[in-house]
């Protein structure tokens, strides 16, 4: 009798020790399935999924609407389009010399610099400097407006920009546009300086000392 209940003690006690475990394996499986849940992306939006296309295969056809758009659901996407975006726009600005931009373009210019700075610092200096060459034009409708009213209000720096004489040299080929010489060369404003003309790659041409001295001589 005595050896009967010390069996089934022990018996018991294996099956304690049973549910135990058994239990302890249904806390680890919830524990797993909660992590593999967690790590399963969610499903992306019919938005999400056209940005992505458009990023990835045709990166032209991003837009700041869709970008928006997605901003809510998908962050870090919605950033990275906007970069992409950002260049592509800053790019198209200066293949167009800053020619037909809308004046919210122009306001909205030195924002979207800052912008693609930290990304493409290169490309930020280049829309930098691009685009004072092209204001330099614009002063120079402001200037001629002037000296018509006889009002001569703005002085102008004569100063040509290294990437203005670096274009000009390169597009004139190192030699004078009249005379074809290569010595003595010097940066010629077209429409002279003092009426007006301005320091941009069309209006400065290479001219061998000789052959700016008598264009001098001839306007006077
Ligand atoms: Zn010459």
């Amino acid at each position: 009798m005595k050896l009967h209940f010390i069996f089934h003690f022990i018996q018991t006690a294996e099956q304690e020790e049973e549910g135990l475990w058994i239990g302890l394996f249904f806390v680890i499986a919830l524990i797993v399935l909660g992590i593999w849940a967690q790590l399963q992306p969610e499903e992306e939006t019919h938005h999400e999924q056209n940005l992505r296309y458009y990023l990835e295969n045709e990166p032209d056809l991003l837009s700041a609407a869709l970008i928006s758009l997605v901003e809510r659901t998908n962050p870090s996407l919605a950033k990275q389009a906007r970069t992409t975006f950002n260049e592509k726009t800053l790019k198209r600005y200066i293949d167009n010399e800053f020619e037909g931009l809308s004046p919210y373009d122009h306001r909205r210019f030195p924002s979207l610099v800052s912008e693609v700075e930290p990304t493409n610092p290169t490309l930020a200096n280049q829309a930098r400097k691009k685009y004072q060459d092209y204001k330099d034009d614009e002063i120079v409708v402001t200037f001629e407006v002037d000296i018509t009213e006889g009002n001569q209000k703005k002085k102008r720096s004569r100063r040509i920009s290294q990437d203005v004489k670096d274009k000009v040299w390169r597009r004139d080929e190192a030699k004078c546009v009249e005379c074809s010489s290569n010595e003595n060369l010097e940066f010629d404003h077209i429409i002279p300086h003092s009426k007006g003309g301005a320091n941009t790659y069309r209006n400065i041409q290479l001219l061998c000392e000789k052959c700016n001295r008598s264009k001098s001589a001839k306007i006077g």
